[in-house]
């Protein structure tokens, strides 16, 4: 529930038209009267992203506990013992780790989406704890962003109406930039998802293996639009490593022990992706 709060804020968060940049200085000289033809617009040139650096984000933080456990315990805690462990682990593989905060602080949504897209990492991996208004819910989610989402595709399409409407440009060039956008955040959804069901795999495996199958409930790979990420072409899951209202579950989850072994499963996945496609030299 938490990793959804969190996921459609960051849709909303998207769906805002990007920032008119800083306007750069116009020098004022006694330029000819004819002046050069206005050059093609060219699109920006594509970040140079490294996939072996992962961006890790403790969920919450600061005022922002996230779900409070049956004993009381809070989910930015959780999150951020996790994260930690992780990124010590990413590390002792020779995987680099932007964390968008490795302290108890509260770092809004746009901040850690602005880390993100600045970092060049190529793989981003949001840690979150569940909870539920039953007490019986259990296990282990993993969510992946798509777009395929009917609420995603409704502000794609609010956000390009908006965007048409004050750039003013031509039909055809609206369509042709939908179609490339469309095409992008198809081919990153795809990569997302196999990314989530690696990670999923992993993390579910290793904690089945230590605490039964029967304790460790695996509550599959599912999506959701992640939008802001979309346009960063970052691969990005958020797991959601366990209920805290489920109070064996919290038991667990307040554990060294538990952190240590989900982040131990999360970096195997990881260092699988990254040499699968970059191999070390
Ligand atoms: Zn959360």
């Amino acid at each position: 529930m938490r990793g959804l709060a969190i996921l459609t804020a960051l849709v909303v968060l998207a769906g805002c038209p990007p920032a008119d940049p800083e306007p750069a200085p116009v020098e004022e000289t006694s330029a000819p009267a004819t002046a050069a033809p206005t050059p093609e617009p060219t699109p920006p040139a594509p970040l140079v992203r490294t996939l072996r650096r992962v961006v890790v984000d403790a969920g919450h933080g600061g005022e922002d506990l996230g779900a409070i456990g049956v004993s009381g315990v809070q989910e930015k805690d959780i999150t951020l013992a996790i994260a930690r462990a992780l990124a010590r682990e990413l590390a002792g593989r020779g995987i680099e780790v932007v964390q968008t905060r490795p302290e108890d602080a509260a770092v809004a949504l746009a901040r850690r989406a602005e880390i993100t897209n600045a970092s060049g990492a190529g793989l981003f991996i949001s840690i979150h704890a569940n909870s539920a208004e039953t007490d019986r819910a259990h296990g282990i989610e993993t969510y992946s962003m798509d777009v395929a989402a009917d609420e995603a595709a409704m502000r794609l399409a609010e956000r390009e109406n908006r965007e048409a409407e004050v750039v003013g440009r031509q039909a055809n060039e609206r369509d042709l930039d939908a179609t490339l956008h469309e095409l992008r955040q198809g081919v990153i959804a795809e990569e997302s998802a196999r990314f989530a069901r690696a990670l999923h795999g992993s993390l579910v495996d290793s904690l089945q293996g230590f605490y039964g199958a029967d304790r460790i409930s695996d509550r599959f790979h599912r999506t959701a639009p992640f939008w802001v990420l979309v346009d960063s072409e970052v691969p990005a899951v958020l797991v959601e490593v366990g209920y805290l209202s489920n109070a064996p579950e919290e038991r667990r989850l307040r554990t060294g022990g538990y952190h240590h072994r989900a982040a131990l499963a999360l970096a195997d996945a990881v260092a699988t992706w990254v040499d699968e496609r970059e191999p070390a030299e």
